[in-house]
């Protein structure tokens, strides 16, 4: 009998140093220490045995149940350890391979131009000013010279947010001219204001009902139109370059008067004329005047010892002539291959 066990331990080494993972381990271990497994199957005959091999065989059966069950998890151990060094190999990082190219975020192309036209002022000496979206009538219109029925608010398709029409979504940037003069108060003042306007356009590819404008404040003693024109061509060469020249068209704005539309000389065809720029030569860029003495009035200062210029454009509108774009919604869409480009 204890020959017998003996073999048993031999075979149940044998098999476990065989087994290829735990599983089998455990059919092996199951096999001999289970509840019908041949160690468990010697113990259960031992109270059937005569007296004097009951105890040898048992002292030698247990003996061999410890030995198995010990040679089980040695064997689990040694596979999980080579199941771990295969898996360190396989799944090892390579620090000297090329990393992938993370995706990095970065400036909006219009926050981009907006911050450059900052940058280029802030040189002359203008601050920058912020104003409320949601605005009163006062500083959107009444105070810029647009009184009650005046036939040029009808030029500004306006989103009303009070049914008295008191309160509104503002259509232009000059309405912080008010209160730059208002905070203020003594010239000389240099102000410019960046931000979103609101109007009711249908969008399209050269409109949007909200789009981004800066507006310039000067105001000091002996202003003239020679500095409205030497601050427009500042900007517009430090932005797109020394060759492009401005050119100042007589128009009507309430607010200002004499008032001017000005355009950029066309960096495509250098004025001869192309697609670009409808064979003009020319691409409109912004409106601009002499602030009219009752705009400057209602922010507090004295017309007749003080004068002041001002000027407006869409930051979309610089971005197109910059950048050469076609449609104004791309600026909107944060479609990541548009964005990317800038
Ligand atoms: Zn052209």
């Amino acid at each position: 009998m204890i020959n017998e066990i003996k073999a048993m331990v031999d075979n149940a080494l044998v098999a476990l140093s065989e087994a290829r993972n735990t599983d089998e381990v455990e059919q092996v271990r199951w096999s001999f220490l289970g509840r019908a497994g041949r160690i468990t199957n010697v113990l259960k005959q031992i109270g059937s045995l005569p007296q004097a091999e009951r105890k040898p065989v048992g002292a030698s059966a247990n003996a061999a149940r410890d030995r198995i069950q010990a040679a089980a998890e040695a064997r689990i151990r040694e596979l999980q350890e080579g199941r771990f060094a295969r898996l360190a190999e396989l799944e090892a990082i390579d620090v000297t391979f090329p990393a992938p190219p993370l995706d990095r975020g970065h400036i909006h192309v219009l926050n981009q131009v907006r911050s450059e036209v900052e940058t280029i002022l802030e040189r002359l000496g203008y601050q920058v000013e912020e104003g409320p979206e949601i605005e009163t009538d006062w500083y959107c219109f009444e105070a810029l010279n647009l009184p009650k029925g005046h036939a040029s608010r009808d030029l500004q398709e306006t989103f009303f947010l009070a049914e008295d029409e008191s309160i509104v979504l503002r259509t232009h940037t000059s309405s912080v001219q008010i209160r730059a003069m208002e905070r203020l108060r003594t010239p000389p003042i240099f102000v410019i204001a960046p931000g979103r306007v609101y109007r009711r356009d249908n969008l399209d590819a050269t409109h949007l009902p909200y789009f981004m404008q800066v507006e310039g404040l000067a105001v000091d003693e002996g202003l003239t139109v020679g500095d409205l024109k030497g601050t427009l061509l500042y900007l517009v060469q430090s932005l797109f370059g020394p060759e492009r020249r401005v050119r100042m068209r007589p128009t009507y704005f309430p607010y200002t008067e004499p008032s001017f539309e000005f355009d950029t000389l066309c960096g495509r065809c250098g004025g001869a004329g192309c697609r670009s720029c409808g064979n003009q030569g020319w691409l409109e860029t912004g409106g601009c005047g002499m602030v009219h003495p009752n705009v400057l009035r209602n922010g507090g200062v004295d017309p007749e010892k003080y004068t002041g210029f001002a000027w407006g454009f869409g930051i979309e509108r610089m971005a197109l002539l910059k950048y050469d774009v076609e449609d104004l919604r791309l600026f909107y869409e944060n479609d990541l291959r548009f964005n990317e480009q800038f």
